[in-house]
């Protein structure tokens, strides 16, 4: 199928999608505990990917350069690779697997799925609705495949020289794991870790619009964002200023089922996640931390077996290793800085790099924040919180959050293989560098 003829499949896979868009956002929330508007905006980012890796159809550009030798063509032509294994987390269950996949499907690959094993269901429903489009649009069978297993699964995919390019999203130590492993096979690799997310308040921040960025990027989806904000690095003339609003507004949010559209927090994935954020408080407490607010488990009638939990603040006296690791819980470690370079050294020294920000009305402190001695994550907002990426910009992240890049920018290229194309029209062989022979 020509390239702009695989974009129609999906364009109707994103139809279908807008059509079913409240259907699957009842199964994301139902495995993946996410407040309904939520669950929507994930459904609504499948249908943006859609879009985009529909206008990229007609857009799978080569180059053509300048060739040193006269009567030559030099240029370069892309082709799809073959088969992509496709690896997701719980925390977005169809989200990723779309940014991979429209792209992957109008770059001539097939795809095969190995969703989390705790959110199957939403995986069988995206399935089914690509299946359908595919169908319809008489596109070849077996296009899409999708493998319900558990990690063994996942590693036959990875292991299989047949799978050209593993796309796995979800944890360093799963990274760690995937990416030697397929390395050693010479196929190609694209990582989705996780990420250790700051923001840097400075002393110019309009500190209601910063309250405000803070708190969706460190509870939303109670706190279980490969992009959750964990870590706030706030100048020392607004620290304690800045504490004691959000403190305030911690105490006002709505936490229990998820269906219900004045509650804003969801439950935590499982009792191991709820173990996990009881753990790494004690870390905090252990390396010089004070709790000032949540942490305590909430019951909640209607559902009273689900891990709900009081987001946490902990301040924090500085850099320790507790604030150096990902735990998937909303957990904000708050620290202080006096000078810039102090607030950035804090900041970019974790092992993870995916997404951070600054919060300033001072211009130069936000060019050197964005500039190459600033932020050294994959994403670096100003003004806006660290999660909640639209499609379009290239997301991934740096260090351990693995190098890859996804849904936007020219990440399609991931899913492609390059050639480069000599045509000698001139009659003549002259060889590059002016070498002689024969
Ligand atoms: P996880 O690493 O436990 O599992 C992710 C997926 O990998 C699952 O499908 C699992 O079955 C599979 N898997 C695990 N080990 C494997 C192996 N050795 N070989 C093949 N497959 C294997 O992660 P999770 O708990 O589902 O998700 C949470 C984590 O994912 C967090 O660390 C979060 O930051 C990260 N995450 C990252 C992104 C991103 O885009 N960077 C997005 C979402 C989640």
């Amino acid at each position: 199928m020509p390239a702009p003829e695989r974009g129609n499949v999906v364009k109707r896979w994103g139809e279908l999608l807008t059509e079913h868009k409240e259907d699957l956002a009842v199964l994301v929330q139902a495995e993946a505990g996410k407040i309904t508007s939520e669950a929507l905006g994930e459904v609504q980012e499948m249908i943006d990917i859609c879009d985009f890796a529909v206008g990229q159809s007609r857009m799978l550009y080569g180059k053509t350069m300048p060739s040193e030798r006269a009567g030559h063509r030099l240029m370069e032509t892309w082709h799809p690779l073959g088969v992509v294994g496709i690896i997701t987390a719980f925390n977005f269950p169809v989200a990723p697997y779309a940014w991979n996949t429209a792209l992957a499907l109008v770059c001539g690959d097939t795809v095969v799925w190995k969703p989390s094993e705790a959110t199957v269901l939403s995986a069988l429903g995206t399935n089914a609705l690509l299946e359908r489009a595919a169908r319809e649009c008489e596109a070849p069978n077996h296009i899409n495949q999708v493998v319900i297993a558990d990690r063994n699964g996942g590693q036959q995919l990875v292991d299989d020289p047949r799978v050209a390019l593993i796309s796995a999203t979800g944890s360093v130590p799963m990274g760690r794991e995937v990416g030697p492993r397929v390395a050693e096979r010479f196929g190609r690799v694209l990582l989705e870790l996780g990420g250790n997310n700051g923001a840097i308040v400075g002393p110019s921040a309009d500190l209601d619009l910063t309250l405000r960025g803070v708190v969706f990027a460190a509870v939303g989806t109670a706190g279980q964002r490969c992009t959750s904000m964990r870590r706030l690095i706030v100048h020392e003339s607004v620290v304690d200023e800045l504490t004691e609003k959000l403190v305030e507004a911690y105490g006002t949010l709505s936490i229990g089922d998820p269906r219900n559209e004045s509650n804003l927090v969801g439950p935590l994935m499982n009792e191991k996640s709820f173990g996990a954020m009881q753990e790494a408080l004690r870390e905090a407490q252990d390396q010089g931390g004070t709790v000032l607010t949540g942490g305590e488990r909430v019951l909640a009638e209607e559902l009273p077996e689900a891990y709900y939990v009081q987001p946490a603040i902990v301040r924090m006296p500085g850099q320790s290793d507790v604030v150096k690791k990902e735990t998937f819980a909303p957990i904000l470690y708050v620290m202080s800085y006096s000078e810039f370079s102090e607030a950035i050294e804090l900041h970019n020294g974790v092992p993870q790099g995916l997404s951070s920000a600054i919060f300033t009305n001072d211009q130069l402190e936000a060019e050197r924040f964005l500039s190459s001695s600033g932020s050294d994550c994959g994403i670096a907002n100003v003004n806006i919180g660290t999660s909640g990426a639209e499609i379009g910009g290239a997301f991934g992240g740096e260090k351990d959050t693995g190098g890859g890049r996804e849904s936007g920018s020219d990440s399609w290229k991931a899913y492609m293989r390059q050639a480069t194309n000599t045509v000698n029209y001139s009659g003549e062989l002259p060889l590059a560098q002016g070498v002689k022979f024969l």
